[in-house]
């Protein structure tokens, strides 16, 4: 593999949006709890830590993981559709507002000339919104949202462009983001945010920021 974690010269990068690019982690995860009114201390602890062990997935596939996890529920698909839309109206309007994780403007900015794309869980619509309200649009050849499912597009992406796959990136700050990059035999670096635990393995390069990334381009 060419990239180390010192010095990164991909020739593609595929990043994901919350918690890499947005720093909505903390409001995404906090409307879970207002969906379900949960105001009790330790039920909030154990839905954070389910949330975190569950990180990057789609607020649907979210929202059935804590239905059973957290409440040992099974609902179907109209029922998560009702939660989901729930959740969107807590949630959606909300994250425009949230602040861009630092440096993400410096990266991308760097990184002009070098092909970025952006995958995210979020419905693509709701994602398309936010992207354009903080006028980032134009740093991405390409933007996906969910339904997709982010192994396959990743890989897409890899083989559409012709790119070595050992000289592209991901950057994600969930483990859904890492398995993706591995399936498609690509570089990672990991998104751990000051305060939050690393979910990565020991051997994945991490960074706090995007400063951080931007050291290594
Ligand atoms: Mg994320």
């Amino acid at each position: 593999m060419l990239q180390t974690p010192d010095r990164l010269d991909p020739e593609v990068v595929i990043f994901d949006f919350d918690g890499v690019i947005i720093d909505s982690v903390p409001t995404k995860n906090g409307g879970f709890a207002i969906l379900y009114g949960i105001d009790d201390a330790e039920t909030e602890e154990r839905m954070r830590q389910t949330i975190w062990r569950n990180g990057g997935l789609s607020r649907f596939k979210m929202l059935a993981i804590l239905e059973r996890e957290m409440f040992g529920r099974d609902p179907g698909p109209a029922e998560i559709d009702d939660l989901a839309r729930r959740y969107a109206e807590i949630v959606d309007p909300r994250v425009p507002d949230c602040a861009l994780i630092a440096g993400a403007e410096t990266v991308l900015d760097r990184l002009d000339g070098t092909p970025c794309h952006l995958v995210s869980g979020t419905p693509h619509e709701v994602l398309m919104g936010t992207v354009r309200a903080k006028g980032l649009e134009r740093h991405f050849r390409s933007i996906t949202g969910s339904p997709n499912v982010k192994a396959e597009v990743f890989a897409r992406i890899v083989a559409a462009g012709g790119h070595d796959p050992a000289r592209s990136l991901a950057i994600g700050d969930s483990l859904t983001e890492l398995e993706a990059a591995r399936k498609a035999g690509m570089a990672f670096v990991g998104v751990v945010s000051e305060g939050l635990p690393n979910p990565f393995p020991p051997d994945v390069t991490v960074v706090g920021d995007l400063h951080g990334l931007a050291q290594r381009l």
